[in-house]
């Protein structure tokens, strides 16, 4: 059977249809499908009313949407080095903060179910996700574009790795607990997704979005070009999107929070585990509202820095400042999400820039952000090895009806993108992360390419670096991944 779809266009409410009906009360508007709404005949309008209604008796409000909810806490048994800075090599010393990963599950009344996995940890590889994403889609039966893994790229938490590295200065027993830590962090993350699966529950969905005033560009012009520092003039994105999960008797279950800066209010002189502002952001929703489970999502904040920044103190104060956002956002009436979810996933092979080894060398001399790279490409040329012309970036977009688009990019995306993808695929009920199923580097626009800077350092997890083309590539994707997903798109 057709459920007829529900969108904000038609000039009756569900609300209204529904209480005119005797129904329950629900949030929502009610279309009639196309061909009735432009039929004067009400005879017709009366019988698809009645299919309606059936369908609205089948499905109560309360069950438009079944959530699971899972958290596991993964703070390390043994201290290891810490992930974010690259002169910061010794474990952590103490933990100011437990971290966490949490898990959302979903299912739309059509069955179609997903799962948003969120982390405390600075970014997971595309080595770490997959072999999670896989275990979990075993286990579930659900597809690789259900599954969206996503890191606060708090500067921290542990290093990730699966192979013992020491070649940065970590000792040899560190690095072995680091490969350690992230073997019990995969199989946290899959027993986590399974279990969130497993709990399934009647749930109401419904989003909105906020603003707060603690991310500040940090691409600073200097005579010597653009340097890591406070750059006031420089765009970011201060939106605060909130999705508010509630049970099907209204008692909130969970919220997921999104603000695109980096997590490093904390410093490379701080050797305490903890989740920076994210982390405290959601410390102080969960104290707010006890019984829910808060989740940080980061946008593109890959050339965004807290403001101001350096001391514990700082981290409390950003965390307290956006999670009293949030709340301030889920005191006021949210709208509506109404499903189908459809969750789409694809790889955009976004050309890397070719050198000769001639230029490579000249690199090796260049500005900081361009030499590690350039000496690794060069080290693998001298393997008798061919550099990439491609790299493959993940993409996913999860459409929830026709009330919100969740773009899940991946790497470190530089806030360009916020404007680019509105102009893709339209501004409105669009929510963009980044950081989500592999960081392997920055992701810069064709402007940041063009000023230099540290954004433009490129791949960490192998080596090379993007293209000016690279941001067309990546856009289109986008715009093609999201009018897969049903989301709705101008000509
Ligand atoms: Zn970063």
């Amino acid at each position: 059977m057709n459920v007829p779809s529900f969108t904000e266009a038609s000039p009756l409410t569900r609300r209204q249809f529904l209480k005119s009906s005797g129904l329950a009360v629900v949030a929502g508007t009610l279309a009639p499908p196309k061909a009735v709404a432009q039929s004067t005949d009400g005879r017709v309008w009366v019988a698809i009313s009645l299919v309606t209604l059936a369908v609205a008796r089948a499905y109560p409000a309360e069950s438009e949407w079944k959530v699971g909810l899972a958290n596991v806490r993964i703070t390390p048994e043994k201290p290891v080095p810490m992930a974010g800075y690259a002169s910061r090599t010794k474990p952590f010393e103490k933990v100011e903060q437990d971290i966490y990963a949490k898990a959302l599950a979903l299912e739309d009344r059509q069955g179609n179910r997903a799962v948003l996995l969120t982390t405390d940890l600075i970014g997971i590889s595309r080595a770490v996700a997959e072999l999670v994403c896989q275990r979990i889609q075993d286990k579930t039966k659900l597809v690789r574009s259900q599954i969206l893994l996503s890191s606060s790229h708090t500067h921290s938490a542990p290093m990730l790795s699966l192979e013992e590295r020491t070649e940065a200065g970590v000792a040899p027993e560190d690095a072995r607990n680091i490969v350690a830590f992230t073997h019990s962090l995969q199989d946290k993350l899959v027993d986590m997704a399974v279990q969130a699966l497993s709990r399934l529950e009647p749930a109401r969905l419904s989003w909105g979005s906020g603003v707060a005033h603690l991310a500040m560009n940090r691409r600073e012009f200097t005579p010597k070009g653009v340097i890591l520092g406070v750059n006031p003039r420089g765009l970011v994105d201060r939106s605060v999107p909130v999705l508010r999960v509630d049970s099907a008797d209204g008692k909130l279950r969970a919220v997921l929070f999104d603000y695109a800066c980096h997590n490093t209010t904390l410093t490379q002189t701080n050797f305490s585990l903890c989740g920076d502002y994210a982390g405290f952001a959601q410390a102080y929703i969960q104290e707010r509202f006890p019984g829910a489970q808060a989740m940080f999502m980061i946008g593109c904040g890959g050339d965004a820095n807290p403001y101001p920044r350096g001391t514990m103190e700082n981290a409390r104060e950003l965390g307290a400042t956006l999670g009293r956002e949030v709340g301030r956002i889920l005191d006021a009436p949210l709208k509506p999400v109404i499903g189908p979810l459809n969750c789409v996933f694809d790889h955009a092979s976004v050309p890397l820039q070719q050198f000769s080894r001639v230029e490579l060398v000249k690199m090796t001399n260049g500005p900081s952000w361009q030499t590690g790279n350039a000496k690794a490409m060069l080290a693998r040329l001298d393997r008798g090895e061919k550099l990439a012309s491609v790299y493959d970036v993940p993409v996913a977009v999860w459409q929830f009806g026709s009330d919100l688009t969740l773009v899940g990019l991946s790497g470190e995306v530089v806030v360009d993108y916020v404007p680019l993808i509105e102009q893709a695929i339209g501004p409105l009920q669009l929510w963009i992360a980044a950081y989500c199923n592999d960081v392997f580097g920055y992701f810069p626009s064709a402007r940041v390419l063009k000023e230099g800077g540290y954004e433009c350092r490129g791949l960490y997890t192998t080596e090379g670096f993007f293209a000016p083309t690279a941001q067309d590539v990546l856009v289109a994707k986008v715009r093609e991944l999201a009018q897969r997903s049903g989301r709705k798109l101008a000509e």
